[in-house]
């Protein structure tokens, strides 16, 4: 168990949820080490050359392949210090778990939750941003307020049985708490995300959001455009990046 108590943390901030169910409400963003994926194509990583039919590349590898560990009790030291921690998630700021892909710490990410409930008395309402190719158990579930999954498509440059998990996403399908975000580039993409998910009935259109790809206010003005297009004529959920909107290309905010 003492392996346990201790968590491979990439960054943390204080921010505002910039997309999708939650946009708007205050959180603080714990990013975890590591992810079993590598949009953009392997090797991506090295010399920053997409591969493999990818057309954008993940712009949280920096980050997530560096990371320091924690005890559950250093973290919190530190996050208390730098982010008034435990005070804002007792006022309601949302705790959002992300990555890299947090599901690789799942047993890690309870004990802490767990923990912060025991020693601190703070059960925070709890985000997870995931690939959705982990099954999460029920003990996690049970923690978890919203599933922000973000499944990968060919432009990805992943390979399809790496990127979808047939089992894992219909056990999404199956709660009300998950939302399937999918960035949309082109219309291809929507025609993809048609033909291999909803076709194959693992997902259900009701739980889709689209989110245009883009890097600027530019080229978000230029793509919210075809992305609003797709969703009033196919009836599927819409949300835009806020960030950009407010802080353009600057990123730790
Ligand atoms: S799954 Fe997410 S964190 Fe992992 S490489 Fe892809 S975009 Fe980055």
């Amino acid at each position: 168990m003492k392996r346990l108590n201790k968590l491979a943390v990439s960054e943390y901030f204080y921010s505002l949820q910039g997309e999708g169910r939650t946009m708007g409400i205050p959180a603080i963003f714990l990013r975890l080490t590591g992810c079993n994926l590598m949009c953009g194509g392997y090797g991506v990583e090295k010399d920053g050359r997409l591969r493999d039919g990818a057309t954008w590349v993940c712009d949280t590898i920096e980050v997530w392949m560096k990371g320091t560990t924690f005890s559950f009790e250093d973290l919190v030291q530190t996050l208390n210090k730098e982010l008034d921690f435990i005070n804002r998630l007792n006022q309601g700021v949302h705790l959002v778990i992300t990555g890299g892909e947090p599901l690789l710490q799942e047993k890690r990410i309870v004990a802490f939750l767990d923990y912060l409930e025991t020693q601190h008395h703070c059960c925070p309402t709890i985000e997870v941003e995931t690939n959705a190719t982990f099954l999460p158990s029920a003990a996690f579930d049970q923690r978890v307020s919203y599933w922000n999954t973000s499944p990968k498509l060919q432009n990805s440059g992943m390979p399809r049985h790496q990127r979808i998990k047939a089992g894992v996403l219909t056990w999404f399908a199956k709660t009300p708490k998950t939302m399937f975000k999918f960035v949309i580039g082109s219309i291809q993409d929507w025609e993809e995300i048609q033909e291999d998910f909803l076709n194959e009935q693992l997902i259900p259109k009701s739980q889709i959001v689209l989110m245009p790809s883009a890097d600027s206010i530019d080229s978000l003005l230029k793509m919210n455009r075809l992305v609003a297009d797709i969703c009033i004529e196919n009836q599927v959920r819409m949300c835009t990046r806020m960030h950009i909107e407010i802080w353009d290309q600057l990123t730790g905010v």
